[in-house]
């Protein structure tokens, strides 16, 4: 786990959420690493504005 950010952590159950974190696994599996930190990006920013 070294030398990555910490991955926000998806609500449950929160369609957004859910979404943004499938993106995220489908650019990791195809080596998209910058795909991979946009959406990581997109959901920390969706979990301060949805979930707080
Ligand atoms: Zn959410």
């Amino acid at each position: 786990m070294s030398g990555y950010l910490p991955a926000p952590e998806p609500v449950p159950g929160c369609a957004a959420c859910v979404r943004l974190r499938e993106e995220g696994n489908a650019a990791r599996k195809r080596g998209d690493v910058s795909g991979e930190t946009d959406v990581r990006v997109l959901l920390a920013r969706h979990l301060e504005r949805a979930h707080r």
